[in-house]
């Protein structure tokens, strides 16, 4: 883990990057900020979280780190050990934590509950979506340390996910009061959606989705096809986070849209 520090004193505010090694955006957004280091009003911290696995350009090394916390300084597992420093870390902070996928060129947020701290945050960033996944992260960072809004930047090891990185870390700096800059104003509303079930994936040699993330799927349209085998929709959802090789044993995540925000 390396940390880098903007601003004197103890900050209540941070900005995590690469808590998966195959997610060069957040370190490389946080090194973007950090060349061209803005004025501040208030300390913030900088963590590049998973220094080991990025060298290894491998998701993690012994167990996905964003689901091992609150982690165990005494755990045989290297991400266990991390989760339980990182958590440390970040206790009393509001954080960013940046994440990239395999399913969506935009960014969105999620957060564990649209709280109104949560509300304020997403309003002010270019995110396309807030996803609140409430009830469905067992060992995210963003279930066990308060106050987490994770951005989705892109697709993994893009450029533009590295720009987007580095946009939405320069947008929570001013909408935290980090920077004296005005935080942009946004045009049009937000949808919010709840995430729900796992859409699980059979073993297969080919794998195809149907279906784009975040637009209305109709019940018995087809979703997703393991080889000749194809995925129907039991009943009407939204997909999120769907690929076709972005997860091991599931294409990606149910969800409901439940509200819109200004
Ligand atoms: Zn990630």
């Amino acid at each position: 883990m390396r940390i880098e520090q903007l601003g004197d004193g103890v900050p209540e505010v941070a900005v995590v990057g690469s808590i998966h090694g195959d997610e060069p955006c957040g370190r490389d957004g946080i090194e973007a900020v950090l060349a061209d280091p803005p004025a501040v009003e208030r300390p913030v911290k900088f963590i590049i979280a998973n220094e080991a696995a990025l060298e290894a350009n491998q998701r993690y090394l012994d167990t996905d780190l964003n689901r091992s916390f609150p982690g165990d300084a005494d755990s045989e597992s290297r991400e266990t050990r991390l989760a339980a420093a990182i958590a440390s870390e970040l206790r009393d902070c509001t954080v960013l934590s940046l994440h990239s996928t395999q399913s969506y060129d935009g960014m969105f947020a999620l957060v564990d509950e649209l709280t109104p701290e949560m509300e304020d945050l997403c309003s002010v960033l270019s995110v396309d979506a807030v996803v609140q996944t409430k009830g469905a992260n067992e060992g995210r960072m963003i279930a066990t340390v308060d106050s987490v809004l994770e951005v989705e930047c892109g697709y993994q090891g893009s450029a533009d996910a590295a720009e987007n990185a580095a946009q939405v870390i320069r947008e929570f700096l001013a909408a935290t009061g980090v920077t004296a800059a005005s935080p942009p104003q946004r045009e049009t509303s937000l949808p919010v959606f709840q995430l729900g079930e796992p859409i699980p994936k059979a073993a297969a040699d080919q794998y195809e989705v149907f279906v784009r993330n975040f637009e209305p799927v109709p019940e018995g349209d087809p979703v997703a096809a393991a080889d000749d085998e194809t995925v129907v929709a039991e009943e009407p959802f939204h997909p999120v986070l769907l690929s076709a090789y972005g997860y091991e044993d599931v294409f990606g995540f149910t969800a409901d849209r439940i509200g819109m925000l200004d």
